[in-house]
């Protein structure tokens, strides 16, 4: 099978090594430079982009900030999987907020702000604390401002209007703030058929808006069995196919939907060694037919994301259950590099493993991972 995803960064990669022991083969659509490439050498391949859509049984998405005319031409194809539709509610926080609405499913309140009117309206009917994000090309907190101060309200609202003025497709979506417990996901994937199987919630924690930590272990059953009502409703009401992601809310024993991602996620990657079937394989099953894998958690396992370095201490691959996996990117500061799988037998002897692991870690280039130990409950 030929598959060709839309993006060319670690997700399209870790699909092609997933993929290869099914012969899959991957190319990758690089949308900044439109060149269809090869996901691990970055190596151009092929005559663009209409050959590659003619070339491949399916195409799917490795991100959801696609221009759309290039959703529309894959969709045309009738190849493209999840579709054109679930990949725009992905990337545009109002379709988003109004599937949710569709669906059912629980989220923050919220108002589209696209004047100062809305945004006024939006603070007398929501309230303060207020959390406003950009409709599009939002992530990891980026395009993001807070209002708690009625103090605050002409100053927040002048870096508001600067950004709508910039940029006229733009929009804001205005958010009651949640006071949660915890930050969790559920990663799944949805069948053709309608079949749907889940991986474990995963409990997700963040540094400056960006994901540190993930942690699969043992679950509470009640706060799973709502994590996949949710996500049931959610990828039937898209027809979805493929792997979904979803990022909850826990408030007092209740998940509140945060945002969706649809495609393979950060929060997902301990599936590579705590579970049969990582994401990225049963993404490409999903996608092409196949049967979906087992999606049970084999042990408990937690990623550390690498931010910004291209080199560790070689010591940690000494220690049990560790493995590294590197995206071969260009070093940026805080660009995501690479991450950091952990398993053990129990989570008493992966808290134990973990803190070895932070001990060997640059504490500078991976801030916050102690707190983060102490925060795991027994
Ligand atoms: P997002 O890009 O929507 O995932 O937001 C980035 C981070 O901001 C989330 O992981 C949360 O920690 C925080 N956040 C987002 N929305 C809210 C909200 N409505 N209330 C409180 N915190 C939020």
């Amino acid at each position: 099978m030929k598959v060709l995803v839309l993006g060319a960064g670690q997700l399209a990669r870790m699909m092609a090594l997933a993929g290869a022991p099914l012969n899959i083969a991957i190319s990758a659509f690089d949308v900044n430079s439109d060149a269809i490439v090869h996901p691990l050498t970055q190596q151009q391949l092929g005559s663009g982009l209409a050959n590659a859509i003619a070339e491949a049984d399916v195409i799917t998405a490795e991100f959801e900030h696609i221009p759309l005319p290039i959703l529309e031409q894959c969709q045309q194809s009738g190849k493209f999987l999840p579709g054109s539709d679930a990949i725009q509610a992905g990337g545009d926080r109002r379709l988003e907020k109004a599937l949710l609405a569709r669906c059912g499913v629980a989220s923050a309140s919220y108002q589209v702000i696209n004047n100062q009117a809305d945004f006024n309206q939006a603070i007398s009917s929501l309230g303060l604390p207020l959390v406003f994000k950009s409709a599009l090309a939002g992530y990891d907190g980026k395009g993001q401002w807070r209002l708690k101060d009625p103090a605050q309200t002409s100053a927040v609202w002048q870096q508001i209007a600067d950004f709508l003025a910039a940029d006229s497709k733009q929009a804001i979506v205005a958010e009651q703030f949640i006071s949660f417990n915890r930050e969790l996901s559920l990663v799944g994937v949805r069948a053709a058929s309608g079949e749907v199987r889940v991986y474990p919630l995963t409990e997700n924690h963040h540094v400056n808006g960006v994901l540190s930590v993930s942690l699969a272990r043992p679950v509470n059953m009640q706060l799973q069995q709502q994590a996949e009502q949710m996500f049931a409703a959610i990828a039937n009401g898209l027809n979805y196919v493929g792997v979904l992601a979803i990022e909850f809310f826990e408030v007092d024993g209740n998940l509140l939907v945060n945002e969706i991602a649809p495609r393979v996620h950060n929060s997902g990657h301990w599936t590579q060694q705590g579970a049969d079937v990582c994401q990225f394989e049963n993404h490409l099953r999903a996608v092409c037919g196949l049967p979906l894998g087992n999606t049970e958690l084999l042990r408990p396992t937690l990623m550390v994301n690498i931010l910004g370095e291209d080199t560790l201490p070689q010591a940690i691959l000494s220690l049990a259950g560790l493995h590294i996996h590197w995206y071969g990117k260009e070093k940026r500061p805080g660009r995501k590099m690479g991450h950091i799988n952990l398993s053990a037998n129990s989570l008493a002897e992966l808290k134990a493993h973990f803190a070895k692991l932070i001990d060997l870690l640059p504490v500078t280039a991976f801030p916050e991972l102690e707190q983060m130990l102490g925060q795991i409950s027994d």
